[in-house]
């Protein structure tokens, strides 16, 4: 699927038909897996602004009935005592949970989970794929 702007990646998220409680995000850094989460927090409710949780690896978001969790494990080797927290998480089937960069955490993730793989074009448009 073709994203061309930064909106259709808001509204790709906000439509987004959540089937998994897991959802992986693939793609370089500056491929709109943040801005996803984005439009997704808006289908959610969750009026707070979403931002990168790069130095805090996780963020937390109350929704109307979900709460959407936004781990991003970009460049950590060893995902040390946010493994526990990730796996406590899982365990709450209110939680969205949303991940980028998830390479450490793999193993530990549900078997049937969501993965979008996001790939950028030379013309600023990207390339969606779900699996
Ligand atoms: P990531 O989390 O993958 O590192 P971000 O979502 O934080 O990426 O940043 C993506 C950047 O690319 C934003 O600045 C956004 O405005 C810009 N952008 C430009 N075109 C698109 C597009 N088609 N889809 C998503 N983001 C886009
Ligand atoms: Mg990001």
């Amino acid at each position: 699927m073709k994203i061309n702007s930064e909106q259709e990646m808001l509204e790709f998220g906000k439509n987004f038909d959540i089937t998994s409680n897991v959802i992986e995000l693939i793609g370089d850094v500056g491929a709109g897996k943040t801005t996803f989460v984005r439009g997704l927090a808006e289908q959610l409710n969750i009026k707070e602004p979403v931002t990168s949780p790069s130095f805090t690896i996780s963020k937390s978001y109350a929704g109307k009935t979900k709460t959407l969790i936004h781990y991003d494990f970009y460049r950590l080797e060893d995902p040390g005592i946010m493994q526990e927290d990730l796996l406590e998480n899982l365990k709450n089937p209110n939680n969205i949970i949303v991940i980028e960069w998830s390479d450490s955490v793999k193993d530990i993730l549900p078997e049937n989970h969501t993965i979008i793989n996001i790939k950028y074009n030379d013309d600023n448009s990207r390339e969606v794929e779900i699996q």
